[in-house]
């Protein structure tokens, strides 16, 4: 009988609650990963440091590499100094950077990865995709998922604020990046994956109508579950299109011209309610729109501390980020003075 579905990748665990991170060693121990604790941990500057201290009892035979900032060169020094070592695997403890190094790094040395994360800030915790900073610009590579992830209530509560709420921004993106994709069916016949629709769509939505915000456990673990089904969308697709449109060309946009402006779920939010508003479709830009009010996340390019101008300058080269995705700004081709206009007149439209 011929088997009638597909088959897809996933990671064998998602585990999300308070506590999680303590009931790492038995995780790898009965999953057969690593019976003595016998990994190799990358820890950022930030975080991650404290978190070892709370694994310590159940990986004691752990060793600790400090991973420095988000870039291939740092992901190519944590593979070096792994090279030639006998690790059952590498766990990637802290924030978006430090588990997209060892995403990268672990894909290149074929370890298995478990992802810890301690923050809610981007849907990179659970996707097969890997953005890092090389030769002064950001890429997106292509990485093994995750066998594991984690993600520690207690962790994410002590994180930053802005470094939590802003994982919402990302996935109500998802909404833009999936109308670019429909487009891109209608006008170039690119296929859509319905399941990788689904996944992103779901993901969104269960952000978007919440009334509730991350001082509740409830909203923590709905926003961590957004954050992994978005990085299934991706896994089904087998690519960042069900996640990422003209929004994240935007985002990554303002990242190469104003680094620093914004941290990147604040940036797709952002990107994302311009994308709908040049799309005039009033209704899904309203609603993100109270989606990223209700949670403090900015909006507006002076949000960001650009001016009208500025966010302009980088709207006119988010096509250039990602030469290949179709999405509303390849589609209306606007010059400069006309995206300076509708710049102008989405900051009189959401500027109240
Ligand atoms: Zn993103």
């Amino acid at each position: 009988m011929p088997l009638l579905a597909r088959m897809l990748l996933s990671p064998l665990i998602i585990d999300i609650r308070a506590g999680a991170v303590s009931g790492l060693g038995d995780l790898l121990a009965d999953r057969r990963i690593s019976a003595d604790g016998r990994v190799a941990v990358a820890v950022g500057p930030g975080q991650g440091e404290q978190v070892v201290e709370e694994i310590r009892p159940a990986l004691s035979n752990a060793d600790v590499f400090t991973v420095r900032g988000g870039s291939l060169e740092s992901a190519g020094e944590l593979q070096a100094q792994l090279r030639g070592t006998h690790y059952d695997a590498l766990v990637g403890i802290g924030g978006g950077r430090t588990l997209d190094v060892a995403k990268y790094a672990a894909t290149r040395l074929a370890l298995p990865m478990v992802a810890v994360a301690t923050n809610l800030a981007h849907d990179g915790i659970a996707s097969p995709v890997s953005s890092l900073v090389h030769d002064g610009g950001k890429g997106s590579f292509g990485v093994g998922l995750p066998l594991a992830v984690v993600v520690d209530l207690d962790f994410v509560r002590s994180s930053p604020a802005r470094m939590v709420r802003s994982g919402v921004g990302d996935v109500v993106s998802n909404l833009s990046a999936l109308a670019d994709w429909w487009l891109a069916h209608e006008e170039r016949g690119e296929p859509i994956d319905g399941l990788a629709e689904t996944f992103a769509r779901t993901a969104a939505e269960a952000m978007l109508h919440r009334t509730d915000g991350i001082d509740s456990d409830h909203f923590l673990t709905a926003l961590a579950d957004a954050l992994v089904l978005s990085g299934m969308a991706m896994a089904a697709a087998g690519s960042s299109r069900p996640c990422s449109g003209s929004d994240h060309e935007i985002l990554h946009a303002i990242d190469a011209l104003f680094p620093g402006a914004g941290n990147h779920g604040e940036l797709a939010g952002v990107g994302a309610l311009f994308s709908f508003f040049l799309r005039e479709d009033d209704e899904a830009g309203s609603l993100v729109d109270a989606c990223l009010r209700r949670h403090g996340l900015p909006r507006l390019p002076a949000d960001l501390g650009l001016s009208a101008e500025q966010f302009a300058h980088a709207v006119l080269l988010a096509p250039t980020t990602r030469p290949d995705r179709y999405t509303i700004l390849e589609h209306l081709d606007l010059d400069g003075s006309a995206v300076q206009e509708r710049v102008d007149a989405f900051v009189a439209t959401y500027g109240n």
